[in-house]
């Protein structure tokens, strides 16, 4: 459903992505894992097409945008429209409420009317288990709650595939299970997913597939089991060490 083919990306003299290759089956969760500098978030965002790769195509669900050509504005929206993208820190609109939130891309891109936006919203609020914070701003929400409005602000659009950029990494360690409890009810509902994490547990038990990036490169990739238990690449194997 997605494929990425020889995606390079460089600011400046620097190169990140140096060609970097994916695919990624529909109603799968893929998690990205890695050093930090790796290029992770980079990737995520060529992506989203919030930063545009250098060259390479991108497919999602029959649409290929090829960046080593000019593209049309027009593409770019439109492959954009396919993902949801989740941060690190929740990005909500301060002053407007939590179904505000979840209703604004619903009314501004959806062209849905008021009344229909807000009851698609509250129904995607009560998913995330927030149906009682619907009328609170995100100032008197934890952490864990905001990223939960984020959850269901990407979802209210109807994306191909949810971008997750480290969810939980900004969140005191209490709030981080009930954030990946509701990611892991998206993974069993069949939601196609791509999320950086340090979660290892999280990799392990709800990923389909793991990659693990360093230096601008995907350097392993396989099952949790293979990438996480087994590591045949030496850099992986130093990584997970580190990490535990
Ligand atoms: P990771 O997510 O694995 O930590 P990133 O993708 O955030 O890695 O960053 C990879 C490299 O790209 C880093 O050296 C970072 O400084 C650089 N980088 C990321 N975004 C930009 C940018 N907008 N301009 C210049 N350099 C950037």
């Amino acid at each position: 459903m997605i494929k990425l083919e020889h995606i390079k990306k460089q600011f400046g003299e620097l190169e990140v992505l140096k060609d970097v290759n994916l695919n990624v089956e529909k109603g799968t969760v893929t998690a990205i894992i890695g050093p930090s500098g790796s290029g992770k978030t980079t990737f995520l965002r060529c992506m989203n097409v919030l930063e545009q790769p250098t060259s390479g195509k991108i497919t999602i669900e029959g649409q290929t945008v090829d960046f080593s050509k000019p593209v049309p504005k027009k593409d770019i929206i439109n492959l954009r429209s396919k993902t949801g993208m989740v941060f690190q820190q929740h990005h909500l609109f301060p002053h407007f409420t939590a179904v505000e939130n979840v209703m604004e891309g619903l009314i501004t891109v959806k062209r849905m009317d008021k009344k229909q936006a807000k009851d698609k919203a509250l129904g995607l609020l009560k998913k995330v288990g927030l149906s009682d914070k619907a009328d609170l701003y995100p100032f008197q929400l934890s952490g864990g709650q905001q990223q939960r409005v984020g959850i269901a602000r990407a979802l209210a659009m109807e994306p191909s595939v949810i971008l997750f950029d480290e969810p939980t990494s900004a969140l005191d360690p209490e709030l981080v299970q009930e954030v990946l409890k509701v990611m892991k009810e998206l993974a069993d509902e069949g939601m196609t997913m791509i999320v950086v994490t340090h979660e290892m547990k999280f990799a392990r038990d709800i990923a389909n597939e793991v990659i693990f990036m360093d230096g601008g490169y995907i350097v392993e990739q396989g099952s949790p089991e293979q990438v996480l238990v087994h590591p045949k690449e030496e850099r992986t194997k130093q990584f997970l060490q580190l990490i535990q």
